[in-house]
């Protein structure tokens, strides 16, 4: 079966010759010198509105209106050879192209971790309150400048590792495609950074159907309902009369919801509900591109 898959791969390479879809170099999917030029985004966005939010916090005016507390896209969908590699991974299904892609996300988040430590010199507690934790994370030596009467500087405490979690597709799609994408995503973001990737939490019990066609509000529709809780690591918690079914491996923590495209942001959002209601403490979506 190997070599059978070996040898049409081959036969596939004669016909179709693998070449850089940035530059037509011979022989890669995307060369390093082509992978390394992708530009990362500068900006960012809210998930609701879409004006600058700091480190893409979504605003607490409009925090009450998705369930998911800030999102990081590492580029723009709109540049040229962004937009063909992932068409490529995701219809093409040219998974090769996976650790790469998972290489430019692991490059933006490694340079927002840099940027953490400027916000030591705007030194004030809100605003490092407001870095994500898991960018806080790689940058231990932020400390909060003297405050009055204060002897030393005070150490921003150690936060805890995030959870990755793919968004996940529906068994028949995966069925179809023969990788999820956004696990491979997540897988290699999970060998750069050692965190920890679950995939066994949330499921996707609806089929439906691509959303690239659908206006804002067809989306929402479409994707309603669209996950479901699949925890082994049940604990009952009891809230009044309401049972809630939590699952200790996110309680109280960061998830990273880990996806390819990010368009409204309805998808995070319907996943992002079923993670809060398992006990997740904050939710933040984390893109290869913003569409
Ligand atoms: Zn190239
Ligand atoms: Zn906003």
């Amino acid at each position: 079966m190997k070599i059978l898959r070996k040898l049409a791969s081959n036969l596939f390479d004669l016909v179709f010759p693998v070449e850089c879809l940035g530059c037509r170099k011979d022989g890669v999917f995307v060369c390093d010198e082509c992978l390394r030029g992708v530009k990362l985004k500068k900006d960012f966005p809210c998930v609701v509105c879409g004006r600058e939010a700091f480190f893409g916090r979504t605003h607490r005016e409009c925090s009450r209106e998705t369930s998911i507390d800030g999102v990081l896209c590492a580029t723009d969908y709109k540049d040229e050879l962004v937009g063909k590699m992932i068409r490529t991974y995701k219809y093409n299904l040219v998974r090769d192209l996976g650790p790469s892609l998972g290489w430019v996300m692991m490059r933006y988040l490694r340079g927002l971790m840099g940027r953490g430590e400027l916000s030591k010199q705007r030194a004030r507690k809100e605003m490092l309150e407001m870095t994500p934790e898991f960018l806080r994370f790689f940058t231990p030596s932020l400390v909060l400048p003297l405050g009055k009467g204060e002897i030393t500087n005070r150490i921003v405490h150690q936060p805890e590792k995030p959870v990755l979690i793919p968004v996940p597709l529906h068994a028949r799609r995966l069925r179809e495609r023969g990788f999820n994408q956004a696990e491979i995503l997540a897988g290699e973001l999970s060998k750069y950074f050692d965190w920890d990737v679950q995939t066994d939490i949330l499921t996707r019990k609806k089929y439906t159907t691509a959303q690239v066609n659908l206006k804002a509000d067809e989306r929402a529709r479409n994707i309603k309902n669209a996950f479901d809780n699949n925890a082994p690591a049940f604990a009952e918690a009891t809230a009044g009369k309401k049972t809630r079914k939590t699952n200790l491996e996110i309680k109280n923590r960061t998830v990273i919801l880990v996806d390819d495209v990010l368009t409204t942001g309805a998808t995070l959002n319907e996943a992002g509900m079923v993670l809060k209601n398992m006990g997740a403490r904050e939710v933040w979506g984390v893109c290869l591109a913003k569409d």
